[in-house]
């Protein structure tokens, strides 16, 4: 989730201090990374997947499910192992921003071959190479806990909902919440991440405030309002909404991100905004986080509270009080959806006001750096540093990037453009960050190899997806809504052939049975841009756009590919088709079914204990491979046999 490095973080009064300085070498060294680096060619693609997890503990005998806070002692034996085998490690682990979670890495990125029918094998290994990261984990847990991919932890912040059990302390703890404990943050590094959270915390000048509208059911209360015997939460929880005061809601939930890396910085650039378009599309398939302390909530993705829980900004910047002390207002939180497209093509699909730092743009326009992504660097760097180490602060700005990485890394967008690492074999790279995870390999696998797939196809045809960035913020409103898969439709490019596409792609858009002239990118921005349902954007709309499944499935059938793998491949594609068109429920709609046709549940959007439990032992049990959940995954023999794998 961001840059760790040792060390003892700075109190926020010196962080603050050292603001202006960060940047300034953050600046200068973005600079000198470009210039070393802008040139720098990658002949084959390499990508890699990263997972995150919560470690649950079953307590069968009170019936309830809570969240173990064992992150640390598993990453001690995991970086152990790390360091004495190198790079021979199958999978890599890191902290999270809670203490039950941890985050799972393949050992070494995929597709690292050196010609592109092993880069495809590589859609093969995706699946196994999360489970043997399962695996590893949970032969360190005890029988009665296990290693989890839930987005959000149903009850998490409802009392007693940790092992060991915590108390929350608002007077004395670093964040103030009434309902998250400190000692549920990370703790490795001396506190980093608390004091992340507290610094979050003094530089907004409250608690953070999240409410996430509630599911209204027959019996819920009405307005649904509770109260808290506090007057900073009184004051900020909303009727009819359910309130939460700290970071750990929003960086305590889990999501699945995939990297890549391009051939070089322009097509870094293009990936960029090419798959930008698809961050909202992607969030609705994979949603998975209905509940939140213990209540069911109207959205669908972790999306919004993640962006409340750290949101930074102060009243000035927020445009509640006069500019004095702060220098922009700000439309956004640092956690939250891109705001510039930086390919000379996206350019003209830029409309919504940036706000950057004049100087240092101008300062990376003199020193050669084109203006688009000048400004997207100054953009990110309206922001200040939230920790800071004493031991980092001087910095060879030539060869170290720590001051640019502090930034950069708290700036968590739905995309992130990463310039290569300072002496390393790693290129330009593009992160793909909006899916919410799923409970099992077999899903996972399906949508990361659906969006690198993606990626391949958009780079070999030429196709373009680019829509204005005001409309894609549009979709991401929709996008996190209850049932936003079969209830919103989405702006999105009906014609993406362009004037550079190879024959080929209008031949494979043919194929779809969808003729090709219609697909042809047109000038006209109105008519180019319409709306469709997730299942229209994934499977077609008659004649006027293909669909991305069908488009893939045409693109497999001129590329070389074993038969395993593209078998493996076709049944991904078919899960991500079948989510789309509702045959298959996504995993958010799933969990509320459960719920709400829980033989407790009271129809008052509450998730009690008990229901949680049961919840968890499901999901566990599916992952486990004892049951397939067919309203999931569906009930293909092919399906099953891989899901059944998933035993010990
Ligand atoms: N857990 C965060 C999320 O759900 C992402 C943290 C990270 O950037 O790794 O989006
Ligand atoms: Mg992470």
């Amino acid at each position: 989730m961001g840059l760790l490095t040792q060390g003892k973080p700075l109190s926020w009064e010196e962080t603050k201090k050292y603001a202006e300085y960060v940047r300034k070498h953050g600046i200068l060294q973005f600079i000198a990374i470009y210039r070393k680096l802008k040139d720098r060619q990658d002949q084959y693609l390499r990508w890699g997947d990263e997972v995150e997890y919560m470690i649950v503990k079953l307590d069968h005998s009170n019936q309830k499910a809570k969240l173990a806070l064992k992150a640390e002692e598993i990453l001690k034996i995991m970086n152990e192992r790390e360091e004495r085998e190198g790079d021979k490690r199958a999978s890599l682990w890191r902290p999270e921003f809670a203490a039950y979670m941890v985050e799972g890495t393949p050992g070494s990125p995929f597709g690292a071959a050196n010609d592109h029918t092993a880069v495809l094998s590589h859609f093969n290994c995706v699946e196994d190479s999360m489970r043997t990261r399962r695996l590893e984990v949970e032969q360190l847990l005890a029988k009665d806990e296990s290693l989890l991919c839930l987005t959000s932890f149903p009850r998490l912040g409802c009392p007693d909902f940790s092992v060991p059990r915590l108390v929350p302390d608002p007077e004395n703890s670093g964040t103030g919440s009434l309902f998250f404990p400190d000692g549920a943050i990370f703790g490795g590094h001396p506190r980093f991440k608390l004091t992340l959270a507290q610094n979050i915390r003094k530089r907004r000048g409250r608690k953070v405030i999240i409410n996430i509208p509630i599911y209204r059911d027959v019996n819920t209360k009405d307005p649904f309002l509770e109260h808290f015997n506090d007057e900073e939460a009184e004051d900020s929880a909303r009727a009819d909404h359910i309130y939460m005061d700290a970071m750990g809601f929003g960086m305590g939930c889990c999501c699945l991100q995939v990297t890549f890396q391009a051939s070089n910085i322009q097509e870094a650039r293009i990936l960029y905004d090419q798959l930008t378009p698809l961050c909202p599309i992607l969030m609705a398939l994979s949603a998975a986080s209905p509940i939140h302390r213990g209540y069911i909530s109207d959205r669908d993705c972790r999306w919004s509270v993640i962006s409340q829980s750290v949101d930074d900004r102060t009243k000035e910047e927020l445009g509640e009080e006069p500019l004095k002390s702060c220098k922009y207002r700000i439309n956004k939180s640092r956690y939250d959806s891109i705001d510039s497209y930086i390919s000379e093509e996206g350019a003209k699909y830029n409309d919504i006001q940036l706000v950057y730092n004049e100087e240092y743009y101008k300062q990376m326009v003199d020193a050669g750096i084109d203006t688009l992504l000048a400004k997207h660097v100054a953009h990110l760097f309206i922001r200040d540093p939230i920790t800071l180490y004493r031991e980092k602060l001087d910095q060879d700005d030539e060869h170290e990037t720590d001051h640019f990485e502090n930034i950069q890394s708290t700036n968590w967008q739905t995309m992130r453009f990463k310039p290569p690492p300072p002496q390393s074999s790693i290129g330009w790279r593009v992160e793909f960050r909006p899916m919410e995870v799923q409970f099992t390999e077999f899903e996972n696998a399906a949508f990361v190899v659906f969006i690198v797939l993606l990626t391949r196809v958009i780079l070999t045809y030429r196709l373009n997806f680019l829509i204005p960035i005001s409309k894609v913020d549009e979709n991401m409103q929709e996008a996190q809504k209850r049932d936003a898969v079969s209830r919103c439709r989405y702006w999105f490019r009906k014609d993406i052939i362009t004037h550079t596409s190879p024959p080929e792609a209008a031949a494979c858009v043919e194929a779809t049975g969808c003729p090709s002239e219609s697909n042809i990118c047109n000038s006209n921005l109105d008519e180019s841009c319409i709306l469709m349902s997730v299942n229209e954007i994934i499977n077609g709309k008659g004649n006027h756009f293909p669909g991305l499944v069908p488009l893939l499935r045409q693109y497999l059938t001129s590329v070389e590919i074993d038969a395993a793998t593209h078998c493996t491949v076709q049944q991904y594609l078919n899960l991500i088709a079948n989510r789309a068109c509702g045959n298959l429920m996504t995993t958010a709609a799933w969990i509320r079914k459960y719920v709400t046709g829980h033989e407790q549940y009271k129809k008052d959007s509450k998730v009690t204990d008990k229901i949680n439990y049961d919840l968890i032992k499901t999901v566990n049990s599916i992952v486990k491979g004892e049951t397939v959940c067919k309203e999931l995954v569906g009930d293909s023999p092919f399906t099953k046999a891989r899901i059944l794998r998933q035993q010990k």
